[in-house]
């Protein structure tokens, strides 16, 4: 099972600490941040994957800290997650955008907490083990994840705020299987780029012009503050980071909100992207950033979807963007030079080039169908009018809602 195969939900619960556990849990929080960022330090310029941070600063990590050894790993992979967000919010790798760790917080997993029935916890620290009380309001949500053996303990973050220690204890859940789908299961394909964000075979648009301009925007800033190294600078630079991100998190939020919803309208039992593994092959304008949207986008669909049981799949992209859905034919000059308009060589038939590329997405993932190296039982593609097979059989929709254009 991967990360993406379990539902989960955070539990914050306040930890009753005496004064000697208090001690040690805050010695804790201070090696941390100090393994983490030698992590990111030896790290920087050199690797972000949390294979090669933790090949990198393991050692290092293990005679410098007194951070134990499970910690130690915990620490480089926490290293490698912030070295690849800087590296997305900024593509030049600027030494100035070296992520610094000043959150007093520590990650634990189960090898390093064990959550008790009694509501209590142990956690690992430089010294001893501390084990003590969560404190859990009479009725609070908490109790729905700590009295129930379907949620497991995972990845928890113990912050220390105000004087208080709270942890934002991880509970996860194997997602149940969705059925699946059935022989005339219908697909709706998604495709994503730099202009249009993302595009559906049903033409909805979600532009994404907006979220490159402001990532632009943030970079430009940072190169103009590049040689200004003072406080204000450093603070003004990392407001409009937070600031930027904030934004982009929540519009792939909205846009993901606005696939699944579209996969609802159309009555689609599947939601199709190409891989995303071969972005920068595909599309030679998307940079780290975009690699990191559309990761996040992704799982945003997979996450609501799997809710509402519809299942998400990935397809080879390869040609989805060249081939004519008309015809068939497959040719890198029907698209014109821009790579906005496609205009099949052989047949003539015109389209916008991301709604093109859309439709053969969906088709990549239905048997039989003439890209179907993958098929996943499906038969039609959505459209905005109804359902099409790869072999061009049409039904045309009855009846469907008003949902406005994005
Ligand atoms: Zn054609």
């Amino acid at each position: 099972m991967t990360e993406s195969d379990y539902c989960k939900r955070t539990a914050v619960t306040r930890l009753a600490v005496d004064p000697a556990d208090r001690e040690r849990l805050l010695t804790m929080v201070g090696e941390w941040k100090r393994g983490c960022q030698i992590a990111v330090n030896s790290a920087w310029g050199q690797c972000h994957t949390r294979n090669e941070v933790q090949q990198l600063a393991y050692d290092e990590l293990r005679e410098r800290t007194d951070l134990g050894s499970q910690h130690a790993v915990l620490a480089t992979h926490r290293a490698a997650e912030a070295v690849k967000r800087a590296r997305a919010r900024d593509e030049d790798g600027d030494p100035d955008a070296r992520p610094e760790f000043t959150a007093p917080t520590v990650v634990y997993d189960t090898r390093t907490m064990t959550v008790f029935d009694d509501r209590t916890v142990s956690l690992t620290t430089t010294g001893e083990r501390v084990h003590c009380d969560l404190v859990v309001p009479d009725a609070g949500y908490q109790s729905q994840y700590l009295d129930d053996d379907r949620w497991e303990p995972s990845k928890s973050t113990l912050h220390y705020r105000d004087g208080d220690f709270v942890l934002h204890l991880g509970f996860r859940t194997p997602r149940s299987d969705p059925d699946p789908p059935g022989e005339d299961a219908t697909v709706l394909g998604v495709d994503l780029g730099v202009d249009n964000l993302a595009v559906t075979s049903t033409a909805r648009f979600f532009p994404g012009g907006e979220l490159d301009h402001r990532q632009r925007e943030f970079a430009d800033l940072r190169a103009d503050l590049r040689t200004t190294d003072t406080r204000s600078a450093r603070r003004t630079l990392r407001r409009a980071g937070e600031h930027a991100d904030r934004y982009a998190r929540d519009y792939l939020h909205e846009v993901a909100g606005g696939i699944v919803e579209e996969a609802e309208r159309h009555g689609c039992d599947v939601i199709a992207f190409g891989e995303l593994g071969d972005v920068h092959d595909l599309l030679p304008d998307a940079g780290e950033f975009h690699e990191w949207a559309f990761e996040r986008l992704f799982e945003f669909v997979a996450y609501r979807a799997a809710e509402r049981d519809v299942t998400v799949v990935q397809v080879n992209p390869e040609y989805t963007s060249q081939r004519c859905t008309a015809c068939g034919f497959t040719h890198p000059q029907n698209r014109d030079v821009e790579r906005t308009h496609f205009e099949c060589l052989k047949c003539g038939n015109e389209a916008n080039d991301d709604y093109n590329a859309a439709k053969n997405v969906a088709f990549r993932c239905i048997r039989r169908g003439p890209l179907s190296s993958r098929g996943v039982g499906a038969t039609y593609c959505a459209l905005s009018s109804g359902r099409v097979t790869p072999d061009g059989d049409f039904v045309p929709n009855e009846e469907l809602a008003e949902v406005p254009k994005t």
